[in-house]
């Protein structure tokens, strides 16, 4: 766990989003994961996605409060969670201030249709090189046609490990572009589904609204929240 929390981006939310913009206008490709202890626990166990994850060329940022914890309890002094959700919003209005073009993969049809009424009101400048659900087609299907539009930035929402997968395995298609796996940010943004109240977020207890909103989240939650600060804590013992 030590290896991934070590590589974590431990600067503020306004020096990523400073990272992201000198990467788009460099034009170099940019894998950005999103972690929350679930995440850096599936690496633990799914060796391809170990592999995505200690890739020095992948950038990880830390979304949920259980892994900023880790870090400073391993000294590491980052300074604030970055989400996914607010990231995707900030690349949204960087695109739609540049002129942009834009992918998103993943989610459901109908959630991607009110996603489009959403992005054309409040994002009009953007290009939206394609829109293509996450129930039909293969992945690495998906990412040819994705990759024949040379989109700036690519979104892929298909829940963790597999949109990070299917990134990484297609990453060569590419010579430029951010891609993100960005989980529920389409299902939030598009109004289907709501973020956690302003008060949680600040209570840094997004997780709890999340298991109020959906119970079955706890056996998940437990098993890998606990589970991964108790591992965290043995490393550091060693
Ligand atoms: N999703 C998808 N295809 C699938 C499974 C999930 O497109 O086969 C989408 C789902 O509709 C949602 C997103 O993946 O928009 C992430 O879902 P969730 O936040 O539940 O992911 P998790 O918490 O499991 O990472």
């Amino acid at each position: 766990m030590l290896e991934y929390l070590k590589k974590l981006f431990i600067g503020s939310n306004k020096e990523f989003y400073e990272f992201l913009e000198k990467r788009i206008k460099e034009s170099k490709k940019t894998f950005v994961v999103t972690a929350n202890p679930e995440t850096l626990m599936t690496g633990r166990i799914n060796t391809d996605f170990h592999k995505a994850l200690i890739d020095p060329e992948t950038i990880i940022v830390p979304d949920g409060i259980g892994v900023v914890k880790a870090a400073k309890m391993a000294g590491i002094a980052v300074k604030e969670r970055v989400t996914g959700v607010e990231t995707v919003e900030y690349l949204l209005s960087c695109g739609n201030k540049m002129g942009l073009s834009v992918y998103f993969y993943g989610a459901k049809s109908e959630v991607l249709k009110k996603f489009a009424g959403v992005l054309s009101q409040k994002y009009p400048a953007l290009k939206i090189a394609g829109l293509h659900d996450g129930y039909t087609d293969d992945e690495n299907k998906v990412f040819e046609y994705i990759s024949q539009t040379k989109p700036d930035l690519v979104f892929v929402a298909l829940g963790i490990p597999r949109q990070e997968l299917a990134v990484y395995n297609n990453l060569h298609l590419f010579e430029k572009g951010i891609f993100i796996g960005c989980g529920g940010s389409i299902d939030v943004l598009s109004g289907t589904k709501k973020r956690a109240p302003k008060i949680f977020i600040k209570l840094n207890c997004e997780w709890l609204y999340r298991i109020i909103c959906e119970p079955k989240r706890l056996g998940r939650f437990y098993n890998n929240n606990i589970k991964f600060l108790s591992i965290v804590k043995k490393e550091l013992k060693k």
